[in-house]
Parts: structure tokens; C-alpha cells; sequence
């Protein structure tokens, strides 16, 4: 299979609870080369326009609110199938539903508070990356 690439996000919530080095081992033990990482903030324009899909959900002003409120690590992560399977190794949106040893599972509060993002398809990822990291930091 091909190598692919995606996009990752550990949220505010986990980086304010000290999760960075777990978050990144899960990720490293499921074998994905970190392409990229950079501790960041977003802005409030940034996070509507990354969560510009989610605009007319209820919760879209409590997730700019909760994504803004603290630094958070960004990372281009590369591997075989690489947005399944990182999606496998964060779990479901909602930490009630993740399964047993997923990130989610380990370490988010509630739906919203779920300590990590990942891009939902290549398409996604691609764009996604492109949000964060140029060409020239992904070589
Ligand atoms: P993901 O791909 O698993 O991150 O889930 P979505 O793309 O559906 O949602 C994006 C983010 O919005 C989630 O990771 C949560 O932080 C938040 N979110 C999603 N659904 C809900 C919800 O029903 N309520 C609240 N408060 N936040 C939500």
C-alpha cells in the first residue's frame, strides 16, 4: 500500500494536561513518521475557517472558543494508510464511544474536550496540511 499523509491537531485540552509526550508516543508506537510538529495557537479567524464545515453546527462557538483558548501542537504525520489509521488510534469523537487504549479514550473530557484532531479523509488532509505547513517544511 501507499504511504499517505495527514494531518493532526493535540487540542488545547490535552496540551493544558500535559499530554503531549503520551499523545505523540501513541502515535509514534502506531508507526507514523512525523513529517512535521509545531507548538501554535490559532487565532479566532483561524479556527472558523479549519472549522468553517462545522459553521451552522450548535456547537461551532463553543469549539472556536475551546480551540483558541490555548496552545496547541500541530503535526504532518506520514504512513500506509495513514488517515484510517490514525482515526483508529484516536477513537471516537466522543470519548463514551472510543474504544479501550485509543487516545480519546485515554485522555479527552467529553465530545468537545477530545484532546485530539485528525483529518477525516485524504482530500481533507491534504488541505488541511496546506493550512499549517508549506511545501518546503514537509520535504
Ligand atoms: P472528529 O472528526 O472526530 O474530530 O469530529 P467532527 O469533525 O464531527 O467534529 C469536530 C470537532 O467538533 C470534534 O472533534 C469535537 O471537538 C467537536 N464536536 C463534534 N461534535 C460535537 C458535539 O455534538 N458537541 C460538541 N460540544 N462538540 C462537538
Amino acid at each position: 500500500m501507499k504511504l499517505e499523509r495527514t494531518f493532526s491537531i493535540i487540542k488545547p485540552d490535552a496540551v493544558a494536561a500535559g499530554r503531549i509526550g503520551a499523545i505523540l508516543a501513541s502515535i509514534q508506537e502506531a508507526e507514523f513518521k512525523i513529517l512535521g510538529l509545531r507548538l501554535t495557537r490559532l487565532s479566532e479567524a483561524q479556527a472558523r475557517g479549519f472549522y468553517a464545515v462545522h459553521s451552522q453546527k450548535p456547537f461551532f462557538e463553543g469549539l472556536v472558543k475551546f480551540m483558541t483558548e490555548g496552545p496547541i501542537v500541530v503535526m504532518a504525520l506520514e504512513r500506509e494508510d495513514a488517515v484510517a489509521r490514525l482515526r483508529e488510534v484516536m477513537g471516537a469523537t466522543n470519548p463514551a464511544n472510543a474504544a479501550e487504549g485509543t487516545i480519546r479514550k485515554r485522555f479527552a473530557t467529553n465530545i468537545e474536550r477530545n484532546a485530539i484532531h485528525g483529518s477525516d479523509a485524504p482530500e481533507t488532509a491534504a488541505a488541511e496540511l496546506a493550512f499549517f505547513f508549506t511545501t518546503a517544511d514537509l520535504i
